[in-house]
């Protein structure tokens, strides 16, 4: 009898231990406060004006970087932004080695299966833009020549969609960069870039492109988390971008750039 109790008392004592060990363990899962949080952001590298290298001062500007700039003082979270192009920032999100983009990014419902996206903040679609020498006017003058696209974009997304009606092939490119690059150098003739973006390149006087006829598939660009992670980061993304919006600071920052809001 007695060593029964024992044993009884032994695993009654056991288990109290287990049991505080495991709500100390979720506990502390569950209080973690967001704010005490340095949150790894990725982004593109090489996309002017959401986001690019100011040579003057080494650091990366555009409206993306300061939305988030302006949405995470508004809401008192800390991170830093890690910018290393679009397709790599799709792999770190993925893979968990980011906490979330920001970089131009379109919401589509393909994507939303793998990520979680905020409430749009831009709105931008691809545009067929060609070298300035070309004679290219239309998508069928594409016929049996070679279109450059950026990496997992919709404008490589689209051209893909398109490329056996018009008959022409696609090299991809890492960069918008090197993809305009491609196409001012006459290695293709063509790029599909988002709209804003290359407009934004011409006009500055950047890049010797020029756009051809409509934009097309216009969508909003959102902030991602990769789905089901982060979801503090999605709302306090969501509140400070209604907050920079109804102070003004979000006009402010589109302004600056050339857009209206
Ligand atoms: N908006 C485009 C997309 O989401 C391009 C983004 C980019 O090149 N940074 O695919």
């Amino acid at each position: 009898m007695k060593s029964k109790k024992i044993i009884a008392l032994t695993l009654a004592v056991i288990m109290a231990v287990v049991g505080v060990i495991f709500a100390g363990c979720s506990n502390k899962a569950e209080k973690e406060d967001p704010k005490d949080k340095t949150y790894i952001i990725y982004s593109d590298n090489a996309f002017a004006p959401f986001e690019y290298l100011d040579e003057a001062t080494n650091e990366y500007v555009g409206v993306d970087m300061e939305l988030l700039a302006a949405i995470a003082k508004d809401q008192g979270f800390k991170y830093e932004v890690h910018n290393e192009g679009f397709d790599p920032s799709l792999g770190a999100v993925q893979s968990g080695q980011a906490d979330g983009m920001i970089a131009g990014m379109t919401i589509t419902d393909e994507r939303k299966e793998i990520f979680d996206f905020s409430d749009g903040y831009f709105e931008n679609g691809q545009v067929l833009t060609v070298g300035v020498n070309t004679g290219i006017e239309s998508l069928e003058d594409l016929k049996g020549k070679s279109v450059a696209v950026k990496a997992a974009t919709m404008g490589a997304d689209y051209a893909q969609s398109i490329k056996d009606q018009y008959g022409f092939s696609i090299n991809t490119y890492e960069g918008s960069d090197q993809m305009y690059q491609s196409v001012t150098s006459g290695s293709n003739v063509a790029c599909f870039e988002d709209y804003a973006v290359i407009t934004y390149a011409i006009n500055t006087g950047n890049v010797n492109l020029k756009t051809v006829g409509e934009g097309v598939n216009p969508a909003y660009y959102g902030f991602a988390v990769k789905k089901g992670t982060n979801p503090e980061l999605i709302e306090m993304f969501n509140k400070g971008l209604a907050n920079i919006k109804a102070n003004g600071e979000y006009e402010k920052i589109l302004a600056k750039y050339g857009y209206q809001a």
